[in-house]
């Protein structure tokens, strides 16, 4: 699941990125993490993370169905010959 998935931060400092998990950022409202890189304390507001996310899963979809126009979704598509567009 998406849930189980890390994201890349990066740190305000040194730009160093930082994996967090989604499923954390989802489960609090702040998340404080430690720049692996420069040790910052990094605060991260969930709130404002939640619209970047929402902002990835609109992305991750398009890719989707991107992947869905591919060979291997072909199959479960009715052929375009059937229509009449
Ligand atoms: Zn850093």
């Amino acid at each position: 699941m998406f849930e189980d998935e890390s994201v890349d931060v990066a740190c305000p400092q040194c730009g160093q990125r930082n994996s967090l998990l989604v499923r954390a950022l989802e489960e609090q409202a702040e998340i404080h993490f430690v720049c692996v890189k420069c040790g910052a304390g990094v605060k991260l507001e969930a709130n404002e993370f939640r619209a970047r996310l929402d902002a990835v899963r609109a992305e991750l979809h398009d890719l989707e169905r991107e992947a869905a126009r591919g060979p291997a979704a072909k199959s479960r598509r009715p052929r375009k010959d059937d229509f009449n567009i």
